[in-house]
């Protein structure tokens, strides 16, 4: 589907809209990107803390917001049952986008474990083209990164061009610290993932996410002994080298 070029900002309107976004809240920013997107905005989340305070936060403020997860079919049963809690919790169905390569078809096609052999290649089958194909009719979409999770997110902008997805990214929680996510999470009572109870200050897909073991980093055991700390989809298109996967 055609995207309109309406729905992209220039890199000056991007930069005013930082400026008038330095001191505003996340709600406001959620309503105004309603009112300026309408329904071809989406949420994106792997119900990660912050994810489930945005979903909070659509739900409360009512906005017809569509919520989506990127499904690469091998999360952890916790956060399956987190997915399903919360759509009951909030009564609002969260969309599923996923790859059509099943597991079997991967292994066939890329050998066994590419999780190991080449998780590059792996997030790539299994986050990056299907948020592609996801966001190919929406213009703009939500994410919950915050600036102290990784080196790369620090860089980032409430208001980003999404150049791989061709959209606008909007990350309302991007300056938000641990102890507000958590207060939130408690003083509402938001269902979250019980894997954070467990040790784990990040979750992801089983097969690349571990218990912290003593590292304090926010995303320790994402990834563990490589020095990948991204799968992709935050990475605005900046990865991709030409003719790349
Ligand atoms: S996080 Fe791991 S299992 Fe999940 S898509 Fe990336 S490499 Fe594959």
């Amino acid at each position: 589907m055609e995207k309109k070029e309406s729905a992209l900002f220039t890199d000056n309107e991007i930069e005013q809209l930082n400026s008038r976004f330095e001191n505003t809240g996340a709600e406001e920013i959620l309503i105004w990107s309603v009112e300026n997107f309408g329904d071809e905005i989406a949420l994106g989340t792997g119900f990660g803390a912050s994810g489930v305070i945005l979903i909070h936060m659509v739900y409360k403020l009512q906005l017809p917001m569509k919520i989506f997860c990127l499904d690469t079919n091998l999360l952890f049963d916790e956060t399956y049952a987190l997915w399903k809690q919360l759509e009951l919790r909030y009564g609002k169905k969260i969309e599923s986008a996923a790859t059509a390569l099943s597991l079997s078809e991967q292994a066939a096609a890329y050998g066994n474990n590419l999780w190991k052999t080449d998780p590059d290649r792996c997030c790539h089958i299994r986050k990056v083209l299907p948020l592609q194909r996801y966001l190919s009719d929406k213009k703009a979409w939500i994410s919950g990164i915050r600036k102290s999770q990784t080196e790369h997110r620090r860089n980032a902008q409430k208001i980003e061009r999404d150049a791989l997805n061709n959209v606008i990214k909007i990350n309302p929680l991007l300056n938000w610290t641990d102890s507000m996510i958590w207060d939130t999470i408690h003083q509402n009572d938001i269902p979250y993932h019980r894997l954070y109870d467990e040790g784990y200050p990040s979750i992801g897909c089983r097969p690349c996410t571990a218990p912290a073991n003593g590292n304090g980093s926010p995303r320790a055991g994402r990834w563990e002994n490589l020095e990948k700390t991204e799968c992709g989809i935050h990475l605005n298109g900046h990865h991709l080298k030409s003719g790349s996967r």
